[in-house]
């Protein structure tokens, strides 16, 4: 009679089991190699779990030599965005993020395809059709109304809502009463006819133990609900198309956020029940941050902007720096690592699922800018040049030119970083362009104060250094000049002697310097003031400090 039901309901599918497992055969490849996939939903929006996920696929996949492919999952059809794809696609390789195979922008590429779920309709079908032959599902024909009275009459009896057992009413309908409702255009799900022990008697809860990559054994109640694994429509659900592909596919990894984790019984269940071995699961940590209450939350899509992989593209984050970032909450001997081996390769770091964190991995964004402060050190002037001129033509279009003389720039962008100590100045592009504007006269503005001590006498102070000004002059010969006219203006030579006898001085030889600094950078604070003249040459440095004194 099974038979019958399901050919009844699938009438249109002829293949079998036995063809897709010829179409699609165990994997040629060497012993130990892992298949990941990532699998996300063209919604538009890509965050950083996703890149954190997608991090932890491609690392497996390619440290063993394996095969990290990208699958869209579409089965929730409002979800489509047009252009998703492409968002994913350019989005993970701009963090070096690259699939083997999967769907591209120009179409599959693999023979493990289709590789869009809403493409393989009679795939997850004849599957469904399998395990109704077998008795393992069965159309059920509640309506919504019907389900609401269940879930009425379930929470009055403190039971747990859902469709199993006595409740699921559709579960032993005949071959007549079915085809009689399907004649009537009723219509329909079909659901897992669940071997789980529904009686909900605390002494008899049967468990599953799954091994977790990241997590180790877990122990979960076993699932009992029949659960729906094909909807009205035809699409599968989730749990279904999961299974069916991931077996197909051959995936050996399926790497996960911790949300999955409670339908993890269901997916141990469908495999049992289709006859397959499942994959190795790796559900990783949910991303938290500190809230201003000090306690730790999980990072919203609404209130937190650095959730989403456009903020670091748009902010101009250096690829590396995220993915040097996320490697230190991904592993926890990753930064001990780094420390022995400052120069190597991150591809070099051997990465394990086993040094994940299980609880909630926390992000820290101030972290991720100290981090970047250390990788942009690494990156030569000439990568950096190229990094925000890219960065800049698709942000900045309108500053375009401070590109166009590249020596100059060149200067600019090394300033201060191979000295013994070096600074670290640069952390993002938009912070960098906006770090270095003052060597522009587009983009100069004078931004802060002059001391108060100098005030009086900032016309005086750049009148004399501009009478005393020689470009050639090193750099003690150029501050002993700033001395003898702080000396000479009545301000200490040295800010000791100044806290020493305060009375006796208007200031000291540093607020004299902040005043050309401000004629000069529009700042207080910067780099080396004698090297930033070098770089920006004898005429602007001059006319710099004249349009400042012209008006005070
Ligand atoms: N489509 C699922 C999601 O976007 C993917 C979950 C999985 O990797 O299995 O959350």
């Amino acid at each position: 009679m099974n038979k019958q039901i399901a050919e009844l309901l699938f009438p249109h599918i002829e293949k079998t089991e036995a063809d897709y497992e010829a179409m699609y055969p165990a994997r040629n490849l060497p012993e130990g190699a892992k298949v990941t996939r990532l699998g996300p939903s063209p919604t538009g929006f890509i965050h950083l779990g996703n890149l954190y996920g997608a991090f932890v696929d491609e690392r497996l996949a390619h440290q063993s030599n394996g095969i990290f492919y990208l699958r869209i999952e579409d089965t929730d059809d409002k979800r489509f965005v047009p252009g998703a794809v492409d968002t994913i696609i350019n989005s993970l390789g701009y963090f070096g993020i690259n699939f083997d195979e999967g769907v591209t922008k120009d179409g599959d590429v693999g023979t493990y395809g289709d590789y869009t779920q809403s493409h393989r309709k009679e795939i997850y079908q004849c599957f469904v059709k399998k395990l109704v032959e077998e008795g393992k599902a069965y159309p059920c024909f509640l309506t919504e109304d019907e389900i609401t009275d269940i879930r009425t009459k379930q929470e009055a009896a403190k039971l747990t809502p859902g469709i199993y057992g006595e409740f699921a009413l559709s579960r032993n309908l005949s071959y007549y009463e079915i085809k009689e409702k399907i004649d009537a255009g009723m219509p329909y799900v079909v659901r897992l006819a669940s071997g789980g022990d529904c009686s909900q008697r605390e002494d008899i809860v049967r468990k599953v133990r799954v091994k977790d990559a990241i997590r180790g054994v877990l122990e979960m109640p076993e699932n009992f609900h029949d659960v729906v694994i094909l909807k009205a429509t035809g699409i599968p659900t989730y749990h279904f198309a999961h299974v069916v592909d991931d077996h197909l596919m051959r995936t050996t990894h399926v790497v996960r956020g911790a949300e999955w984790l409670p339908s993890l019984p269901t997916h141990i269940e469908l495999f049992e029940k289709l006859g397959w071995e499942s994959p190795i699961y790796c559900h990783t940590a949910q991303l938290m941050k500190l809230g201003e209450d000090g306690n730790k939350r999980k990072l919203s899509k609404r209130h937190d902007p650095e959730l989403s992989l456009d903020f670091y593209r748009k902010q101009g984050f250096h690829p590396t720096a995220v993915r040097e970032y996320l490697l230190t909450i991904l592993n926890s001997n990753f930064e001990e690592w780094r420390m022995e081996n400052p120069d190597a390769p991150i591809d070099d770091f051997p990465f394990t699922t086993e040094k994940m964190s299980n609880s909630g991995a926390l992000f820290d964004i101030n972290k991720l800018m100290d981090i970047s402060k250390d990788v942009l050190l690494q990156i030569s002037a000439n990568e950096l040049y190229d990094f925000l001129k890219d960065w800049s033509a698709e942000f900045r279009p309108e500053i375009m030119n401070i590109f166009d003389d590249k020596a100059y720039m060149l200067q600019i962008l090394d300033l201060g970083r191979n000295d013994q100590k070096p600074r670290k100045d640069l952390i993002y592009a938009e912070q960098i362009i906006e770090f270095i504007s003052y060597f522009f006269d587009d983009m100069f503005k004078v931004e802060d104060a002059v001391p108060a001590e100098a005030e009086a006498d900032q016309r005086a102070i750049l009148n004399a250094y501009l009478e005393g000004y020689d470009h050639k002059d090193d750099q003690s010969q150029w501050f002993d000049k700033i001395r003898a006219i702080a000396t000479e203006l009545g301000y200490a030579a040295k800010p000791k002697d100044f806290k020493k006898h305060p009375e006796e001085y208007k200031g000291h030889v540093g607020h004299v310097s902040t005043v050309i600094r401000i004629a000069l950078m529009g700042r207080s604070q910067s780099p080396d003031l004698w090297a930033i003249q070098q770089i920006m040459g004898e005429e602007m440095t001059k006319k710099r400090i004249a349009n400042f004194a012209s008006r005070i």
